[in-house]
């Protein structure tokens, strides 16, 4: 995710060279030339035998006869009639005098042209008979162009598909005649505007890279006191938390060229592509060191290999590919100025031979913003917007735990389209909150056709929510709930989720609860449930899995965990636990489930009046704050932790 990916142009290695038009031009004039003097050549007169017998022959004016291939036959005048005015015109010609021939009658045969020669010299003495000669010509003009035409269109038959695959492609291997090669995106130092100084937060990751950052502006600094420069970098973190941009942002701060490639671009249908563009990528980057080279999603390529190959489709390829990667990362010296820095979001399904010493040394933990790493993010991204002075960052960041760096960048970009769909001048803190809303639920979808009844359901199912979550001590404080339909749910409760690092089995349990209060609540007020609770089911379902198997919450399970953070048994089709444990375990979060939902019920019995004031409430409202919240139900009991929520929500 990267919505202010830098676009650079420049792909490493060039497509094939495009031809030239120009140039053929030029070997057109040159064989013009060549073959000009054949085009504009003599000009024979053509006669017939006849008109030769009676107007040249009778005249005595030939001075010989040359039989050419058995088919034509040239006349050649004496010099002497060169005046004569009957032979004046064909003694002319363009390149000076006329050598001959001068005329040319076709012939049957050379047998049947000598009886009517001897015929026609009957009377003349054997010494005054013209002489005649047989020739073989042949036409090399034809045979030279015979020769070139077919060589000549293979020729333009390869360019154009020369220009087919690689013209308008821009990386090399995207073409046909480049796969081999590296599709990585160079950044040139010049280009890479990105700093720390775009990088909000990640404080801990930015002293590591700074590092890297010396490392490749002043080398000698390290290698003179005997120390070897990292070869590799890799940074893991969820998905937005600023991977890609802190790569650039040292490729930026080293001024240093920059390649950047994904993981799956390595991949293709051919094999041995991906260890050919491994190698082509390392010889480029050793051309331009110092530099860094960044593989995205590098778990595309560097997944453990062997384990598991059958039923993850895991294939030789990707292996060699790995392998490749391997032996470069081992080949290019410590201090060749190439730094490799790599992103995953899941390092613990890396092979292990990738994250040893030596390779990636180093492994740099991105982790989600906390509040005032979300803060320094907003201001960030809000530096180009054109905002009111109503906006809190504080404020913005308490009400986004749980967002992450690109969530944030999303936020900005959404508030601002807000404000302009409503043709503000400046961003007001309302876009913001629209914004927030839009990222978590989707937009705001008021067209949907709901009928009364359906209505009143989904104002107590929310009702039901927001009941049980507010007399549960260890739920996230509710700050606002809506029963207006958005994306696909028809009606939803904001919490204010908290920073904790740990969470007890009595909150998991409370959560449960609160999440069941909905279809609880339909139960109670209506005595029967609807379709409506599917996504509070499937949660709830999947965190009572996790109770039971993960965290070791249940007695008969014992401290057991099923939890493989290898990734390794996604794929496999065998349980880790025996048959009848797994009976044990689904009878187990099934009781937990049936126990949250019955103390839900519980609750809403009791207090069955609020139920109902605040569903009466969310009817008529549509959307209810925390200070309705608590006028209805009273100031909230809080557990051990204190509200983040430093302000009002506005109404
Ligand atoms: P993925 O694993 O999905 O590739 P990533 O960790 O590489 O994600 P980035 O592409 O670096 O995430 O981040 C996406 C965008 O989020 C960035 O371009 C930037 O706008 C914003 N962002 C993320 N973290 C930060 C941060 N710490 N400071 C400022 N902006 C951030």
């Amino acid at each position: 995710m990267n919505n202010r990916r830098h676009k650079i142009k420049g792909p490493v290695p060039q497509g094939p060279k495009k031809f030239k038009w120009n140039g053929i031009w030029l070997y057109i004039l040159l064989l013009g030339g060549l073959f000009l003097p054949q085009l504009l050549g003599k000009q024979v007169t053509e006669i017939t035998w006849q008109q030769f017998q009676k107007d040249i022959l009778s005249r005595n004016a030939v001075a010989r006869l040359e039989v050419v291939n058995n088919e034509t036959v040239n006349v050649y005048l004496k010099p002497s009639f060169a005046n004569d005015k009957q032979f004046k015109d064909v003694f002319k010609s363009t390149w000076g005098t006329n050598e001959g021939p001068h005329y040319a009658f076709s012939i049957g045969s050379s047998d049947s042209f000598d009886r009517q020669l001897n015929d026609a010299e009957k009377t003349v003495p054997a010494n005054d008979r013209i002489p005649v000669t047989y020739i073989r010509k042949s036409n090399w003009l034809i045979n030279v162009i015979s020769w070139i035409i077919p060589f000549a269109l293979l020729f333009l038959a390869w360019t154009y598909l020369m220009r087919r695959a690689g013209g308008g492609m821009t990386g090399g291997g995207t073409s046909i005649f480049n796969f081999g090669k590296s599709t990585a995106t160079l950044v040139e130092k010049s280009k890479s505007e990105v700093t720390f100084d775009d990088v909000a937060g990640l404080e801990e990751a930015q002293i590591e890279v700074r590092e890297i950052v010396d490392f490749l502006k002043n080398p000698d600094t390290f290698t003179k006191l005997g120390a070897k420069i990292p070869k590799g970098v890799i940074l893991v973190g969820p998905p937005g938390t600023g991977k890609t941009l802190l790569a650039k942002a040292v490729a930026g701060e080293a001024q240093v060229p920059f390649f950047s490639i994904s993981g799956s671009e390595f991949v293709e249908m051919f094999v041995g592509v991906g260890a050919s563009r491994v190698r082509d990528l390392f010889r480029q980057a050793k051309e331009k060191a110092p530099c860094i080279i960044f593989i995205d999603e590098i778990d595309a390529i560097g997944r453990s290999r062997g384990k598991g190959a059958f039923l993850s489709g895991g294939n030789d390829e990707r292996e060699s590919t790995l392998n490749q990667l391997l032996t470069e990362m081992d080949g290019f010296g410590t201090n060749s100025g190439v730094i490799v820095l790599a992103a995953s979001n899941r390092a613990d399904m890396l092979d292990p031979a990738l994250l040893r010493p030596g390779r990636f040394d180093r492994h740099i933990y991105l982790e989600l913003p906390n509040m005032h790493e979300r803060e320094a993010i907003f201001k960030v991204h809000m530096r180009p917007l054109v905002t009111d002075d109503s906006i809190d960052t504080r404020f913005l960041a308490a009400q986004t735990p749980g967002f992450s760096g690109a969530d944030i960048a999303n936020i900005c970009n959404e508030a601002a389209l807000f404000a302009a769909r409503k043709k503000e001048n400046k961003i007001g803190k309302q876009d913001f909150m629209d914004a927030i809303d839009r990222v978590v639920a989707g937009l705001e979808k008021k067209s949907k056709i709901i009928t009364p009844e359906e209505k009143q359901r989904i104002a107590f199912h929310e009702a039901g929510h927001a009941v049980v979550s507010w007399l549960l001590k260890n739920v996230d404080p509710l700050v606002k709930v809506s029963i207006i339909p958005r994306g696909k749910s028809l009606g939803a409760a904001w919490y204010l989720p908290e920073e904790k690092q740990l969470r007890t089995e009595s909150t998991f349990h409370e959560h449960l609860c609160a999440t069941l209060g909905g279809r609880a609540a339909e139960q109670v007020v209506f005595g029967e449930v609807s379709s409506g609770a599917l996504d509070d089911l499937e949660k709830v379902t999947n965190e009572a899995y996790m109770m039971v198997t993960y965290f070791g919450f249940n007695k008969k399970i014992g401290n057991t965990s099923y939890y493989d953070s290898t990734g390794q048994r996604d794929m496999s089709l065998q349980k880790p636990y025996s048959e009848e444990t797994g009976r044990l375990i689904d009878e187990e979060v099934r009781k937990l489930i049936n126990g949250a939902y019955e103390q839900a019920k519980e609750i809403l019995v009791q207090h069955r009046s609020l139920l109902d004031q605040l569903a009466k409430a969310l009817q008529t409202k549509e959307v209810i704050y925390k200070e309705d919240l608590e006028e209805i139900l009273g100031k909230r009991e809080t557990g051990r932790h204190k509200e983040p929520v430093p302000e009002k929500h506005p109404a």
